[in-house]
């Protein structure tokens, strides 16, 4: 049996792919979405609502994939990100991003997938007496992240969720687990983090001097060349750890 990680006081969660499997996102439905609701709007023929859908989410990827091309970790809303898109609807171009980015949020939250049990699994680590933490990316409005976490009985479990979109930050940036480690009152040396990504969920907490577990329960990344305090392929093998 592998020795116990002494000295945790809280274990921060990434969210999709460790908690939750994340299925692929089914941007058709929420184009489908958004373009209906334009279309009603703005008295659009459907087709062309559904062509300056279309363009808005194709310029809307290219911009951010730039974005984090330049090393960037900033972390815009879609509605931020997307309203210049709109400039030509004039004064309805606020409303515009808003739904859009309500519509890409609804179709994110709607592939989340969680095992059954998850929250009882979540809630003996706060019986425990650890403190929890959820530490997510994502551009999803956290009314509704709070929303679907309510849903699946997770939201109640944690101490502080953070968000990057709340942030303005993504994981690997350091702002981002700060925050965390802020609301939880503890210090990284005294935190666990638990994640599927190796830049985001390994290096970023432990470049801040917190231990990191990787999980392969739902994605494999190779951790090769890193050090992980542990691989684990369930949630529950850290209760034998913690
Ligand atoms: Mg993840």
């Amino acid at each position: 049996m592998e020795p116990r990680l002494t000295g945790i006081r809280a274990v921060l969660f990434d969210l999709g792919d460790t908690l939750f499997r994340l299925h692929p996102m089914d941007f058709a439905g929420a184009h489908d979405r958004f373009a209906r609701l334009m279309s009603a709007r703005l008295g659009l023929h459907p087709s062309e609502a559904a062509a300056a859908t279309a363009e808005v989410s194709r310029q809307l990827r290219e911009d951010l994939r730039a974005l984090q091309q330049t090393g960037s970790t900033a972390e815009p809303s879609i509605a931020e990100s997307s309203l210049p898109l709109f400039d030509s609807f004039g004064a309805d171009a606020p409303w515009l991003a808003a739904a859009l980015d309500q519509a890409f949020g609804e179709a994110d939250i709607a592939r989340w997938d969680a095992p059954a049990g998850r929250a009882e699994d979540v809630r003996r680590f706060a019986e425990s007496g650890l403190r929890v933490a959820f530490v997510s990316n994502t551009q999803t409005p956290p009314a509704l992240m709070r929303r679907r976490l309510a849903e699946f009985g997770l939201l109640e479990m944690a101490d502080a969720a953070v968000f990057s979109v709340e942030v303005g930050e993504r994981k690997p940036g350091e702002h981002i687990y700060r925050a965390a480690l802020e609301s939880l009152s503890v210090d990284p040396a005294q935190a666990l983090f638990v994640g599927d990504r190796v830049r985001e969920d390994i290096l970023g907490p432990q470049s801040l001097g917190m231990r990191a577990v990787l999980t392969h329960e739902f994605r494999q990344e190779d951790p090769a060349g890193l050090n992980p305090a542990r691989v684990i392929h369930s949630l529950t093998a850290l209760w034998e750890i913690l």
